[in-house]
C-alpha cells in the first residue's frame, strides 16, 4: 500500500466545477475587490460564530495586521507557545516586538497556568495557538488577559470549525487568524487567509489596513499593508465551503479510527475531551524511537510528517532572543517524540488500519 502524506491531487477531483468558478471570474473581470470576497466574508464570520470577518491573502497577515493595530511595535512583549509553525513568531519580530515564549502542556497547546508568570508591563498580546486542530483552553487564557488588560489573538490557522467548551475558534479573542493555504482544512488554489473579530470598528481598521490604509480612493490616515484576498480564491473558497463540515466530519472519522487501532502501550495521545471538538488538521502521535519509526513507515509506503522538529525558541532566526535547550522541557521533550500521520479526507478505513498495524507492529517486535 502506498500512503503519501501530502497529496493535494485528491483536492481536485472537482476540477471541472473549479475551472468553470475561473471563467465566471475572468468573465466579470473582477480581481481585486469584488462580491465573492463580500459573500466569503459573511459566510466564513458565521461559521466562525464571529460579527465581522475579513478576506485576506493569508494567514500570515491576519496575524501581522491584528498585532499592528493593536499597537504591537518596538519595546512590546506577545506571549506565544515555541511549538508552533514559524510564522506565528516571525510577524512578532517583523514590527519590532519580542517574542515571550511560554511551553506547552501535554497536548501541545500553550500552559494557561504558566502565562501569569511571563506576563510583564511591556506585554502587549497573549497568542495562543490552536495547534493541529485543537484548541487553546481558551476561557482560562480570556480571564488572564482580561485581569491583565492584554489583548488575546487567536493563531487559528489551524483550527477552521474547532470548538473549546462549545465556541468557536476565533471567536474568543480580540481577533482569530485563519490560514486557507492548500494544505489547512478549508484551502484556497494559493496562498489565502482571513481575520476575524467581533468589534465593528477593529473590522472597519483592518478592511482598511489590508488596503493601504485607504479610508477611500483618496485619503489615508495610517500607512496601510496590501493584504487582500483574490476575488479569484474567495470564489474557490466560497465552493469549497459547501463541503468543509463533510471535510471535518471525515477527518475526525479518520482520528478515531487511529484512537481505537493505536496500542496505547507504544502509542501516547491526547484524547478528545469533553470540552472540545477538534478538526484534526494533523493528527499528531508521541513515541520514542520516532526517527526509527518513521523510517520504518516509509519502508512500507506510509509518509509521515513532523510538526515541528525544530522548537521555535532553538531556530538560527531566534539566536538574537537569547533563548536556550533547556528552556521549554515540554516543547523541547515532544519534539523528538511527535510524528503526524496522514488524517486527510481522502484516506480509507482499509489505509488508517494498516497504518495503525504497522506501527502497532514495529514496537511489538522491537
Ligand atoms: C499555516 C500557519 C500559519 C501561516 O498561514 P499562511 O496562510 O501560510 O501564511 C500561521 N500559523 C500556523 C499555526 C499555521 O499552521
Amino acid at each position: 500500500m502506498k500512503i503519501p502524506y501530502v497529496d493535494l491531487s485528491y483536492k481536485h477531483k472537482s476540477k471541472k466545477k473549479l475551472i468553470s468558478i475561473f471563467e465566471k471570474v475572468l468573465d466579470k473581470g473582477q480581481f481585486v475587490g469584488g462580491e465573492e470576497i463580500d459573500l466569503f466574508e459573511k459566510k466564513i464570520a458565521k461559521l466562525c460564530g464571529a460579527n465581522y470577518a475579513v478576506a485576506l491573502n493569508s494567514g500570515t497577515d491576519a496575524l501581522t495586521l491584528a498585532l499592528h493595530l493593536l499597537g504591537v511595535r518596538r519595546g512590546d512583549e506577545v506571549i506565544t507557545p515555541p511549538n508552533s509553525f514559524i510564522a506565528s513568531t516571525a510577524v512578532i519580530v517583523h514590527l519590532g516586538a519580542k517574542p515571550v515564549f511560554v511551553d506547552v502542556l501535554s497536548d501541545q497547546s500553550i500552559d494557561p497556568k504558566k502565562i501569569q508568570n511571563a506576563i510583564t508591563k511591556k506585554t502587549k498580546v497573549i497568542m495562543p495557538v490552536h495547534l493541529s486542530g485543537r484548541m487553546s483552553q481558551m476561557d482560562k487564557i480570556m480571564s488572564i488577559a482580561k485581569k491583565n488588560n492584554i489583548a488575546v489573538v487567536e493563531d487559528a490557522a489551524q483550527s477552521v470549525g474547532s470548538k473549546y467548551k462549545n465556541k468557536m475558534s476565533g471567536s474568543y479573542g480580540d481577533f482569530g487568524c485563519f490560514s486557507a493555504h492548500p494544505l489547512k482544512n478549508l484551502n484556497a488554489l494559493g496562498d489565502s487567509g482571513y481575520l476575524t473579530t467581533n468589534s465593528f470598528k477593529y473590522y472597519k481598521k483592518i478592511k482598511s489596513l489590508s488596503n493601504h490604509g485607504m479610508e477611500n480612493r483618496n485619503i489615508v490616515k495610517n500607512f496601510g499593508y496590501v493584504s487582500r484576498m483574490d476575488n479569484l480564491q474567495a470564489a474557490f473558497l466560497n465552493y469549497k465551503l459547501k463541503n468543509l463540515n463533510k471535510v471535518i466530519e471525515q477527518r475526525r472519522k479518520n482520528a478515531l479510527i487511529y484512537m481505537k487501532g493505536l496500542d496505547r502501550r507504544f502509542v501516547f495521545f491526547n484524547n478528545e475531551t469533553k470540552d472540545e471538538f477538534n478538526t484534526y488538521h494533523t493528527f499528531v502521535v508521541q513515541v520514542n524511537s520516532r526517527n526509527k519509526l518513521k523510517k520504518y513507515l516509509l519502508d512500507k509506503g506510509i509518509g509521515t510528517s513532523i510538526h515541528y522538529p525544530v522548537p521555535i525558541h532553538l531556530q538560527p532566526a531566534s539566536k538574537f532572543l537569547g533563548y536556550k535547550k533547556g528552556d521549554f522541557k515540554n516543547t523541547e521533550t515532544q519534539s523528538q517524540k511527535i510524528l503526524t500521520l496522514p488524517v486527510n479526507e481522502s484516506l480509507s478505513v482499509d489505509q488508517i488500519k494498516y497504518i495503525c498495524r504497522c506501527i502497532n507492529h514495529f514496537y511489538v517486535n522491537k
